[in-house]
């Protein structure tokens, strides 16, 4: 998230240093001030940062690869530095062509596939080129991404959950997949504390806390969408979590307010019907704004998106909704022990990386790192440990009540080895308190004490509590 106050200053000043272009200084080129470069798996983008707009085309030359392109109406403001260890660049050069026209050549270990395109000024940035080089399919084995050590926080050892007592597991049930989204990266850094904290930095220290506590639970995988500090386009988000077969989809994020009092966590689920709070749709405008800052290259909701989501939703969301809204409760009570809440209930709004009808999902804004008090809380990592396990439980305790059929959590559920908290039941039509008993693995006796039940004959529409097995919960 980002404040729309800062964004709304920044865009002041932009207008203002385009004035004076134009105004005082119209016959002067665009200058190239300085280059940035981020490594993803299969990319490596390249962002040149400019004083103005500009036109550009971009081509490659072989033997020896090399990725030639042309600037045209700029000159160079400052040396091209970029470290690029780990990519396919050896080397860049330029040279002005004539005195409008800059040439940058980029000498490659092996040929690329270029895509290019030019973005407008935002809140952290003016005009801007950018280079995305896409590793061939042919070079089997990717570059990995570098680890930025800097600004991710070193994850110390924590001691794992108490061991629980567990059956051997049978052979062939799958694992419960929670793929981890870690928002923004690379050229969106999303909001910004006031010690220069950035939610890109906090949120995938989190991601990585979190998949390290998941992965760390019997019956449980997770993944991560992004594994370093570069953009993924929010539908590549999602793709991601189809690809790796997710059962539920976490994205994590990081809250800015223009109050710079704002503060506390805050749960979301994806809406069908609009927004639950003003607050909602503000938060998801500029959540899906991101889009364009990462410079996917066109609006992310058009038209069109929106009636195919519509008619997604209509098919299919009713149950993944309910199911999302579920886990949020769930993450949501016990976030709420390790920090304080913004909101005590999940709120819904229609964050584009939410719109997966098929998959659960939530996005968790972890804090305001606005709010100078939680944005050094957010960069220490005991409460980033803390935050994860937190979403780590509320995450446990959704699957081991709604596991999906064909898991290993499910077999443990259906084999009675779960220990589950005290449930209500509403009895429908033709049922007895054996069945009732036998459904939920509790013992006739155990039901009619729980009930105060003077008989064993029930009432359809009768509320019964179940109480939770005999089996000690850690929950
Ligand atoms: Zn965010």
């Amino acid at each position: 998230m980002m404040g729309s106050g800062m964004r709304f200053r920044a865009m002041v000043a932009a207008v203002g240093m385009l004035f004076l272009a134009v105004t005082v200084d119209a016959v002067a080129e665009t200058k190239v001030n300085s280059v940035r470069l981020w490594r993803a798996p299969d990319n490596t983008r390249l962002v040149f940062d400019l004083t103005g707009p500009v036109q550009h085309s971009v081509f490659t030359l072989t033997s020896p690869d090399r990725l030639v392109i042309d600037i045209n109406g700029a000159t160079l403001g400052a040396p091209l530095n970029v470290n690029a260890s780990n990519t396919p660049i050896t080397a860049m050069r330029s040279a002005q062509r004539t005195p409008t026209d800059l040439r940058v050549v980029i000498d490659l270990k092996k040929a690329v596939t270029p895509k290019s395109f030019t973005l407008a000024p935002n809140a952290q940035y003016g005009n801007r080129l950018v280079v995305d080089l896409f590793d061939n399919a042919a070079d089997a084995a990717p570059i990995p991404p570098p680890t930025n050590v800097a600004t991710v926080a070193p994850v110390p050892v924590t001691p794992v959950d108490p061991p629980v007592k567990l059956p051997p597991a049978p052979a062939g049930k799958r694992d419960i997949i929670v793929v981890i989204d870690a928002g923004h990266g690379g050229e969106d850094p999303g909001a910004s504390g006031s010690r220069g904290q950035r939610e890109k930095d906090v949120v995938l220290a989190i991601a990585r806390e979190l998949q390290r506590q998941v992965n760390g639970m019997k019956g449980f995988r997770a993944e991560l969408t992004r594994t370093g500090d570069y953009f993924i386009p929010l539908r590549g988000r999602t793709e991601i979590a189809r690809k790796k077969g997710a059962d539920l989809f976490v994205s994590i994020h990081a809250d800015a307010a223009p109050s710079a009092a704002a503060f506390g966590a805050s749960v979301f689920a994806l809406s069908d019907r609009g927004a639950t709070s003003e607050t909602a749709r503000w938060l998801a405008d500029s959540e899906n704004r991101s889009d364009l800052i990462g410079g996917a290259g066109n609006v992310s909701l058009d038209d069109k998106d929106r009636m195919l989501a519509g008619v997604l939703l209509d098919l299919s969301m009713t149950a993944s909704l309910t199911s999302s809204l579920n886990v949020g409760q769930k993450v949501l009570s016990n976030i709420g022990r390790v920090t304080p809440l913004h909101k005590q209930r999940v709120e819904q709004a229609g964050f584009m990386v939410l719109k997966s009808p098929d998959i659960p999902s939530i996005l968790v804004e972890t804090g305001f790192i606005s709010n100078a008090n939680e944005a050094s809380k957010l960069a220490a990592s005991s409460h980033q440990q803390a935050l994860a396990r937190s979403i780590s439980s509320g995450v446990r305790q959704f699957f081991q009540q709604n596991p999906p059929p064909g898991t290993y959590i499910a077999w443990l559920r259906d084999s009675g080895k779960i220990a589950q908290g005290p449930r209500d039941h509403r009895v429908n039509p033709g049922e007895t308190l054996a069945m009732i008993a036998v459904r939920y693995q509790v013992s006739p006796a155990t039901l009619r004490s729980a009930n105060n039940l003077k008989s064993d004959e029930l009432k359809i529409g009768q509320t019964l509590t179940i109480p939770g097995t005999e089996l000690a919960s850690k929950e």
